[in-house]
């Protein structure tokens, strides 16, 4: 069914609905304005709520066949329609067009992964005329509050895990980059009964009154640990269920061993790619001294290659970053790292080729940052400490590999990590004492969607994906079923 990518509404009980009010965000690397969206009220999260808790009674009995069903006939026409909604996700988030396209095509590889799992009912005990039966229940209604980072493929997962396990669901975009999230629910309706799959973009008001609303039963967040910390104390007034996909500041533990040239265009990659606005970036690289003046050299140089510019300009390896806000923050890390935290071996002040000023709404530029790489700034230093989220990256020196290992450990994040090095056993023994919910071995950010993915301490609660991901969906309930009551005096 043929759909247009250049009007949009919530989507609540199957119907598109508007607002008296709209906003629109802007394209990052213009400045330009994105067209009008929704704002919505209150009454609109009612009406949101309440179609998808009719939906749910009706949604929990189908089976989990007939769920997978439409949610790969869903994930089909999605990717039938990839190049739009490649084009959109490039204007609304900058990202590069292959990169916007690889992001929708991730959406179908990962999804038909995730799907292949199924929950059924477990049989604990069947002896002596008894049963015990594990099951899982739906919850009802989730929410699901999404970043503007990668809100494709976050928006989906989130819709996926609800629908599979019988729940139905109201989404939110991040304000930065509603319309891919806001078209994704448009098209669902041709594949789920009304109510089941709902969205509302709104303002700064809509999460906090997501979290507070009785009737949602589970939110489902991705974003900042500073928002997971407000979104957790919100839920915890009506014991919402929750995960929380929350920060990261993933080191890199790169050994005396490594083919130097191959392993420092990989880090580049992983650390630069989406112009480092990946929770799962590598964030803090711990080179061995051995290697250390080699590797950064060669670090350098494979940054320098990465192309900077409009997602839609052939070539393109970095788009802006998101926002104003986004540019500010990651332009205060530049600040502090001028201060003697470090040596700016690449970027630096060069690297913000356009200083974001309010006045220049609607021109021609936008939020560009060039990679900077920063050598040797203090451990306490906030490079080290903070996330940036942005294209800048400190490269430390280790020599030992226990103060590694305790380095690498010494932060309140522990989402993701990797370890490189020829010496693959020394590398896994390394990888298993990191504290952290993901770690690789020669690769990162790797993802399979049978591998539950959550952080640990301040980088999450709860996982997404594999079957914990699907279970933190459900209620669990053990069944106890006797043929005959026995006598228990
Ligand atoms: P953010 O926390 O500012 O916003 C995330 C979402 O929460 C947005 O939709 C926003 O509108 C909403 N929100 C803001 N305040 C809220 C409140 N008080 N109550 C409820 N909802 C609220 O994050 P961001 O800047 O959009 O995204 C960047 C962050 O997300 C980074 O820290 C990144 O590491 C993290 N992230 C984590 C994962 C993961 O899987 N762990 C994935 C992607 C991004």
């Amino acid at each position: 069914m043929a759909m247009n990518f250049t009007t949009f509404t919530n989507i609540i009980d199957g119907k598109a609905t508007t607002t008296a009010e709209t906003r629109y965000s802007i394209n990052p690397s213009t400045q330009e304005p994105n067209p009008p969206v929704p704002v919505s009220t209150k009454q609109d999260l009612d009406a949101a709520v309440d179609a998808a808790r009719r939906a749910s009674k009706g949604w929990a009995k189908t089976s989990w066949e007939e769920r997978k069903d439409a949610l790969l006939k869903f994930v089909d026409a999605v990717l039938e329609r990839k190049t739009e909604f490649a084009g959109l996700l490039t204007r609304e988030q900058g990202k590069p067009l292959s990169f916007a396209i690889w992001e929708v095509e991730a959406v179908g590889r990962q999804i038909a992964a995730l799907a292949g799992i199924k929950l059924e009912d477990e049989v604990l005990l069947d002896e002596d005329g008894r049963k015990v039966i594990k099951r899982y229940v739906p919850l009802g209604v989730g929410g699901a509050i999404v970043p503007w980072n990668f809100p494709v493929v976050l928006m989906m997962f989130k819709i996926s895990h609800a629908v599979l396990t019988g729940n139905t669901i109201v989404c939110k975009p991040s304000p930065f980059t509603p319309y891919t999230g806001l078209k994704l629910v448009e098209l669902a309706q041709q594949f789920f009964p009304p109510g089941v799959v709902n969205v509302l973009s709104g303002d700064d008001n809509l999460g906090p009154w997501m979290t507070a609303h009785p009737g949602i039963d589970k939110i489902s967040f991705t974003g900042s640990s500073a928002t997971g910390k407000k979104v957790m104390e919100s839920c915890s007034r009506t014991l919402k269920r929750l995960t929380l996909e929350l920060g990261g500041k993933d080191p890199a533990i790169i050994l005396p061993d490594v083919d130097v040239a191959t392993v420092a265009t990989q880090i580049a990659f992983y650390s630069f790619f989406n112009s480092g606005q990946i929770c799962i970036a590598t964030k803090r690289i711990y080179v061995h001294s051995s290697i250390a003046k080699e590797f950064v050299r060669a670090l350098v140089v494979a940054a320098k290659n990465l192309k900077v510019g409009d997602g839609l300009d052939k070539g393109v390896f970095m788009g802006p970053v998101n926002n104003s806000m986004q540019y500010e923050k990651v332009m205060g890390f530049m600040e502090d790292v001028k201060k003697g935290n470090g040596e700016i071996v690449l970027g630096g002040d060069d690297a913000a080729r356009f200083r974001y000023k309010p006045e220049d709404k609607g021109g021609k530029s936008g939020f560009f940052i060039d990679p900077t790489i920063v050598f040797n700034p203090e451990e306490g230093s906030r490079i080290m400490k903070e996330e940036p989220f942005g294209p800048i990256l400190p490269v430390v020196t280790w020599e030992d590999e226990e103060e590694v290992i305790r380095r690498a450990n010494d932060s309140e994040l522990g989402l993701g990590a990797s370890v490189w090095g020829k010496d693959v056993e020394r590398a896994e023994r390394i990888a298993r004492r990191i504290e952290a919910g993901s770690v690789w071995v020669n690769e990162h950010f790797a993802g399979l969607a049978v591998a539950p993915f959550g952080g640990w301490k301040g980088s999450g609660i709860g996982v997404e994906n594999g079957k914990e991901g699907l279970v933190g969906w459900c209620n669990l309930q053990s069944l106890y079923v006797r043929r005959e009551v026995k006598s228990v005096l």
